[in-house]
């Protein structure tokens, strides 16, 4: 063949191909459109006239299910389940799972879907028993072994929720420290509650042991600690806190103050806030500094002391406490600097307290777990003049 015809072929070759192509397209498409029952469609119209119930009816009643039908009820289940309606997707699920015929892929995909929804609707022992079949099928089934560490979560059944999270450590490359180590504080604060404090040692060691910069450990030892009166103890571990999550320092400073008021020690607090300001400078440091100097050395030195940090670091809440000692000493407090302390003290109340980082939750209550996106360790205090938060 000379090269002069076979560029002539060419385009001829490559109209062929696409022909030969859209005919096998047309085939196909032909075949997988006949191949969905009509009951189908008729159901699917009940979902768009938003009648739910009479299309789950037409679909639990179709005895041949193939892959493209069964995916189709797993997408409506889910689709239930997110739009509230646990119970519709419950009742197709549960169809799905009585079918004989289905394969042993999809069964096991219908029974998660299945435990998802017991666990939407608060059912956690039917979830948790649906999650160790899966398990009990596949050891490394990741979806049903996180299903299962947060039924036991939610269960607060703190054991078994470490025992599945190791399992999921060793399954993926994922650490679970961080989770594990606030199981191990949920059994400390637990052990507290039954003034067992032995036990709550035992599991604040282990917290540490698994995530050495988990605020919370510290924070609970520090608490346990001062409860069985060893002060010292406390102050160090509270004072941990500085190094490792320093974002939490602002809630231990009443207790801080307290174990250094037991050993006759206050100076030694007001020295070691004045330090730390230097470096961490959320505004209830200075606020605790000031109060302690108004009680302790007088009206004028705490009034100093803020006012130089307030010039240096602006703060609202800086600005009040300022205010407020001023006035005590002027005692103007129905004149201009009344006002202004009533009006800053209404902008301030509603103010949130806490933000988690993770989906910006905010909230005027401390959670180790935030209450929206179900994070751990994602909630911070808001700190006017630190992280770049500002209120
Ligand atoms: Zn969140």
């Amino acid at each position: 063949m000379s090269l002069t015809l076979l560029w002539l072929l060419l385009p001829v070759a490559a109209a062929s191909g696409w022909y030969v192509a859209r005919r096998e397209y047309q085939k196909k498409a032909k075949h997988s459109s006949s191949n969905l029952p009509q009951d189908y469609y008729k159901g699917l119209n009940y979902i768009l006239n938003e009648e739910p119930d009479k299309a789950i009816d037409v679909f639990m009643k179709l005895s041949d299910l193939d892959k493209n039908t069964i995916e189709i009820h797993l997408a409506l289940g889910s689709l239930f389940r997110r739009r509230g309606e646990v119970d519709r997707a419950i009742r197709l699920h549960q169809n799905l799972v009585n079918k004989s015929t289905l394969s042993a892929e999809f069964y096991g995909q219908a029974l998660q879907e299945l435990a998802v929804d017991y666990m939407s609707a608060g059912l956690l022992d039917r979830a948790e028993n649906l999650c160790l079949e899966l398990i009990d099928v596949d050891g490394s089934n990741i979806a049903a072994l996180r299903l299962l560490r947060d039924i036991y979560q939610q269960e607060k059944e703190w054991f078994r929720a470490i025992d599945v999270a190791r399992k999921i450590a060793a399954c993926v490359n994922e650490s679970q420290s961080l989770i594990i180590a606030h199981y191990y504080c949920e059994l400390a604060e637990q052990a507290c509650r039954k003034s067992d404090l032995a036990q709550a040692q035992r599991m604040l060691e282990k917290a540490l042991l698994e995530d050495p910069g988990c605020g919370r450990a510290m924070m609970v030892q520090g608490r346990t600690e001062r409860q069985i009166g060893n002060f010292d103890a406390a102050i160090t571990s509270y004072q941990k806190l500085e190094s490792k999550a320093p974002e939490y320092l602002s809630e231990i400073l009443d207790e801080l103050k307290a174990c250094y008021q037991a050993v006759g020690q206050k100076e030694k607090m007001i020295a070691y806030l004045k330090r730390i300001i230097r470096n961490h400078h959320g505004v209830e440091l200075v606020l605790t500094a000031a109060r302690m100097l108004k009680e302790y050395e007088g009206d004028d030195v705490a009034l100093a002391f803020l006012g130089g940090e307030v010039m240096e670091r602006p703060s609202l809440r800086g600005v009040q406490y300022l205010l407020e000692l001023d006035m005590t000493q002027l005692n103007d407090e129905k004149g201009y600097l009344g006002v202004i302390k009533s009006s800053l003290d209404k902008l301030l109340a509603n103010k949130p307290v806490y933000r988690c980082t993770s989906c910006g939750f905010t909230g005027v209550e401390m959670h180790w777990c935030c209450p929206s996106c179900k994070t751990w360790s994602s909630i911070k205090p808001i700190h006017e003049f630190q992280w770049g938060a500002s209120i």
